[in-house]
């Protein structure tokens, strides 16, 4: 038994990267995971995978710029799960460039997906875990949002704005039934690359996933770690980057 065993955990995103290799993770040590993201295959081909080792997992086809489909997301964990104990809004996309490119198409996804997405979790899963007496929002931010550097405003943007309302609803929280973590990674080897749209900066920074970028399992293992402390501690932020990131 661990302290995760039994526990319900949604995560979108789950897909691919720091969502899926949390889902593996967790539903490793015990918790029945709901798994969240457009890419529906990959999500079926996860959540049998994980079943076939004998852990307790179902996907669920979510966009997170539609709040109807968090609700879904939250509704199927109670419905199969019999409740919500966790969840994790990790999907994220990075169409980062200059901002002079004036890619205001890439901007708006950014803050529909990065940010609104995490905003249609909140709305879906607060009243649960009200209902319950207790319940986890844990959130993938960014170093992004700690060191602003050239290429990343808007997305650092959409992380950090991501810290303050989390950061807000904590301060609202303080009646012992709500968690809050934000863990900001730094360079990991994922897809995320995929999401931009800017050649030469996507190029940039495979380059540099390549040379430094730790991998997704390290996250995954930050975030079970917030997870598994005891209700009465919550950890606030984690930052978790390769030791040579500057
Ligand atoms: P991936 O690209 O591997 O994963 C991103 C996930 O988000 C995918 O599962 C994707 O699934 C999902 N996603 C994208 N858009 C949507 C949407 N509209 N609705 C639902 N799901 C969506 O990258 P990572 O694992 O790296 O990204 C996970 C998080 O970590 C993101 O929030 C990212 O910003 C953050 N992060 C990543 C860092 C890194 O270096 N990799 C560093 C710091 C933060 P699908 O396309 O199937 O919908």
């Amino acid at each position: 038994m661990t302290a995760i065993s039994g526990k319900v955990v949604a995560i979108t995103g789950a897909s691919s990267g720091i969502g899926e290799a949390t889902a593996r993770l967790l539903a490793e040590r015990g918790a029945a995971v709901v798994l969240g993201a457009r890419r529906t295959e990959r999500l079926d081909e996860l959540a049998q995978d994980i079943r076939d080792r004998g852990g307790r997992a179902i996907a669920c086809a979510t966009d997170v710029a539609r709040p109807e489909d968090l609700e879904r997301l939250v509704d199927r964990a109670v419905a199969e799960f019999g409740r919500l104990d966790v969840l994790v809004s990790n999907a994220g996309i990075a169409k980062i460039g200059p901002m002079a490119d004036l890619d205001v198409e890439g901007w708006s996804a950014m803050i529909d997906v990065n940010l609104r997405g995490v905003l249609h979790g909140i709305a879906a899963a607060l009243p649960v875990f009200r209902r319950q007496g207790r319940g986890h929002l844990v959130t993938t931010v960014s170093t992004s949002g700690l060191k602003i550097v050239p290429t990343q405003a808007v997305y650092a943007a959409t992380k950090n704005a991501v810290r303050t309302f989390l950061e807000g609803l904590r301060q609202e929280s303080t009646d012992g039934v709500l968690r809050t973590t934000a863990v900001s990674p730094g360079f990991v080897r994922t897809e995320l690359t995929d999401s931009m749209d800017n050649a030469h900066v996507r190029e940039q920074i495979r380059r540099t996933m390549d040379e430094l970028a730790i991998a997704p399992e390290a996250v995954a293992r930050a975030i079970a770690f917030a997870i598994e402390q005891p209700h009465d501690v919550e950890i606030g932020e984690i930052t978790i980057r390769p030791t040579v990131q500057g």
